[in-house]
């Protein structure tokens, strides 16, 4: 069983979903193998199992968002980020629909909406379900309301924890169907689990951190408003990466204080003694990576993700779909690929703004010489003179450089949001295969 799983990324990523629906399900076997009293009606035990179900689900997110490298390498961060988001609805509803049931079957129950005179299981519900709520909405509206990466985060964890501990406390004070000493054990249990996973994340695995510093050889101009920060080990061998993959990077402070950044290699895979990654100034943190002296200290979470060829070793070839700085984990499969001699062929599809933006042109036409390399240039605000590709990535565009067999190359797209979504409308009309179809989304939050 072990080795099979080992060698079919399915039957993992299969195994953890049966997992998950087990566990979540499970208060629903505890409800039918142990009824309570007989004569609570059926809108009441539904509406307790919808909000049993919706607690176990909120419980499983601190696994979700832990980083656990099992999880990950089944899926890929955006997939179970993606996850996230969609279950951490569902769970609201289910327990939002919860209290709405007893409202409306048994309009006395109302009463514990009192806050000041409701019994204390019943105020702790009402919190739990105020800051589930405030979650749900400044994470689905961040960014309209205007809410900063950093104190989102911040809050986004306080909210979590008073929401499952409430919730947790509030079905313990209830009791009718945690009275039995094994299901509280079980349900603590949970409880416990879910804390652990926040201190591994929160406190752990920044100490390993600091373990394992880096220190910032050199900062890099490149093209673009991009800048290449070179990280050397300090007094470890660093970690090695499949090409595509990335790390949290937090630079010039304790890895304790959590303010960390996502960042792709784009050095080889098979560059050990360094690391390089490709950023371009957007915002706050990445405008000051110019600024960066050599010898400053950095810390690594990483590597994450599963947006690299070596999971797809025995393709015949590989179609590269970048968009700006999204040419990073591209440009470490490339460099990986001429490193190892690799003779299958590759194309790269590279949309910028103008010629002169082009990060790395100048590589890319280096390693045209070391690999079966096609290079598509297309810019978006080209100057007169330029006789290449114009404009979007778009379907008609696509068709006339991707092979007439579609899948008979992996297709690797990185871009901003709106080219991904467009690439990957027009590689499904083209009839590419969506299992050779790999996204990565520099957009996680
Ligand atoms: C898997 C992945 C790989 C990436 N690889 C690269 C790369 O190789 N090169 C590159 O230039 N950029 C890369 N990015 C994007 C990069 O992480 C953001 O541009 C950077 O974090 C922005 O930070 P800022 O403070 O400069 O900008 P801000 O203006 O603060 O943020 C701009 C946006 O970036 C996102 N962001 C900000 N902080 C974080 C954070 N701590 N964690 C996650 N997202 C955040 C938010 O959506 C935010 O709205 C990658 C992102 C991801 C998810």
């Amino acid at each position: 069983m072990r080795s099979l799983l080992m060698r079919n990324p399915i039957a993992i990523a299969t195994a953890w979903i049966g997992i998950y629906l087990a566990i979540i399900l499970s208060p629903l076997l505890m409800l039918l193998l142990y009824p309570t009293a007989p004569g609570r009606g059926f809108w009441l035990e539904f509406s307790v199992a919808l909000g049993f179900i919706g607690l176990a689900m909120m419980v499983l997110q601190f696994a979700l968002t832990a980083r656990i490298r099992t999880f990950e390498s089944a899926y890929g961060i955006d997939v179970i980020l993606q996850f996230h988001r969609y279950t951490s609805v569902v769970a609201f509803l289910l327990i939002l629909v919860h209290p709405i049931i007893l409202f409306v079957t048994d309009p006395e129950t109302l009463q514990l909406l009192n806050f000041f005179e409701a019994p204390w299981r019943a105020r702790a519900a009402v919190i739990a379900t105020l800051a589930l709520t405030l979650l749900v909405v400044t994470s689905i509206w961040r960014k309209k309301l205007n809410i900063p990466y950093e104190p989102w985060r911040l809050w986004h964890g306080i909210f979590a924890v008073t929401a499952v501990g409430l919730g947790l406390a509030h079905g313990f004070g209830v009791g009718n169907y945690l009275s039995l000493e094994w299901k509280i054990a079980l349900w603590s249990l949970f409880g416990l689990a879910a804390l652990w996973m926040l201190i591994f994340v929160r406190l752990i695995k920044p100490w390993q951190m600091t373990q394992h510093p880096y220190l910032v050889e050199k900062v890099v101009p490149e093209r673009g408003d991009v800048w290449t920060l070179v990280l050397r080990p300090r007094g470890h061998n660093g970690f090695t990466f499949q090409p595509g993959q990335f790390a949290w990077l937090t630079l010039n402070i304790s890895p304790f204080r959590m303010r960390e950044h996502p960042f792709s290699m784009a050095s080889s895979g098979d560059q050990e003694d360094c690391l390089e990654f490709g950023i371009k100034a957007v915002g706050d943190f990445t405008n000051q990576i110019k600024t960066v002296k050599p010898g400053t200290v950095a810390f690594l979470d990483g590597p994450y993700g599963v947006f690299t060829f070596d999971r797809y070793w025995d393709a015949a070839g590989f179609v590269m779909i970048a968009g700006g700085i999204g040419i990073t984990p591209i440009m470490s499969m490339l460099r990986t690929a001429a490193d190892r001699q690799d003779d299958r062929p590759f194309s790269l599809i590279y949309s910028s703004s103008t010629w002169d933006d082009i990060t790395y042109q100048e590589e890319l036409e280096e390693l045209k010489e070391k690999l079966d390399l096609t290079v598509v240039h297309v810019l978006r605000n080209a100057e007169d003179d330029w006789s290449g590709e114009t404009g979007y990535v778009d379907q008609d565009l696509l068709e006339r450089y991707i092979p007439i067999h579609r899948g008979s190359r992996h297709y690797f797209i990185c871009a901003n949001p709106k080219m991904m979504d467009q690439v990957e409308r027009a590689l499904h009309q083209l009839e590419v295969p969506v299992t050779h179809l790999h996204m990565e989304h520099y957009n996680l939050v």
